[in-house]
């Protein structure tokens, strides 16, 4: 047992489990850059149907799904109006910029959640010597603010007003299953006023590899050209839309065991000398936790934890990012707490 790693570094480490490996060997399998993938085919027709919408398009990592979604719905030297510490704009490479020729026009919100009086300051006078707003850009769950959703009729005025001011809006929906087991609500429901919504397969769902982007025909046929100009066109992807399928099917019911143990972490956490986090505002599977009082770099911490087994990562000099999956039991949490515990006690 002692050997045992417990990875609470992302939920993106989570491995296939023996359902999805016997759907991925046993796949029907064509070419999907001739349409002819018939699994793949049928994950796009189902996340379209979970989703309500016309139709769905798979691509390789939520990265390019963003990014697609963004080409699909600007021209060069606009605006995407997105939260300061959203993914798009800090873990994406800059792909907006540097491929799509558009600009993040950056508001930092409290837990990363944007009201509409931030984004109505931020639209751009339309005069033609100003760069033109042209989307907004939302994130729920939001990863960096530990997991924060949006509430629903937020979201929906969100949209309702932009749209009304002229502009689209997507929505990075990396985790919205997420978001949705915290609300109790439905993803169909929560999304519907969204223009775009890319969300991956490869995070609580478990799936190993894609994520996907769904919303009306034609905006699915314009981000199926921008799939292949980015080098996306794939082959026999069914073996990957497979394992993407049986993470439809099983991955939500999971999810709620990840919010529960995520919960557990926090209050334990909160109880050790030296760290400080809010267990209250954690609410999904992400949990960031300050070691500031404890005058310990997080990079150090992370790395005495690792020699311990247990892997974390630091979100900058003070903080801390644990995240909960499928892959990591309740006492695998209980285990991680007491290691952290005794790490921090022994003052490195
Ligand atoms: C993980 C993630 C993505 C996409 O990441 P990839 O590694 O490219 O699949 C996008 N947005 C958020 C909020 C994420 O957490």
């Amino acid at each position: 047992m002692d050997d045992r790693i417990i990875d609470l570094r992302s939920d993106t480490v989570t491995k296939p489990s023996p359902a999805m490996r016997r759907a991925m060997a046993e796949a029907d399998v064509g070419d999907d850059v001739y349409l002819e993938d018939p699994t793949l085919n049928r994950l796009q027709a189902r996340a379209a149907e979970i989703f309500a919408r016309e139709a769905a398009l798979f691509v390789p990592s939520g990265s390019m799904g963003n990014l697609a979604s963004i080409m699909a719905q600007t021209t060069k030297g606009q605006e995407v109006i997105c939260e300061a510490a959203g993914h798009v704009y800090n873990y994406e490479m800059g792909s907006m910029s540097a491929l799509g020729g558009v600009l993040p026009r950056i508001v930092p919100a409290e837990d990363g959640i944007l009201v509409w009086a931030q984004i109505a300051r931020a639209i751009r006078e339309k005069t033609y010597y100003r760069p033109q707003t042209a989307l907004v850009a939302l994130e729920n769950t939001h990863n960096m603010a530990g997991g924060t959703v949006y509430p629903t009729e937020l979201a929906h005025e969100i949209c309702d007003k932009a749209h009304d001011a002229g502009l689209k809006v997507h929505l990075d929906g990396a985790r919205i299953f997420n978001a949705a087991a915290y609300l109790h609500e439905d993803v169909a429901a929560m999304t519907k006023k969204f223009d775009s919504i890319q969300f991956c397969l490869s995070k609580g769902l478990g799936a190993p590899v894609g994520s996907m982007i769904v919303g009306s025909k034609d905006l699915i046929e314009r981000c199926r050209v921008i799939r292949k100009l980015l080098g996306g066109g794939m082959r026999q992807a069914g073996v990957l839309a497979a394992a993407g399928l049986v993470a439809l099917d099983e991955g939500p019911k999971h999810i709620p065991t990840d919010h529960e143990n995520a919960q557990i972490l926090a209050r334990g956490l909160a109880k050790i000398p030296g760290i400080q986090i809010d267990p209250k505002k954690v609410q999904t599977n992400i949990v960031i936790f300050s070691i500031t009082a404890s005058g310990l770099a997080s990079d150090r911490l992370v790395e005495r934890l690792k020699q311990r087994k247990v892997l974390t990562g630091a979100v900058d000099p003070t903080r801390i990012r644990v995240v909960t999956h499928r892959d990591v039991s309740r006492a695998d949490c209980e285990d991680a707490l007491r290691i952290i515990g005794e790490v921090m006690g022994a003052g490195y």
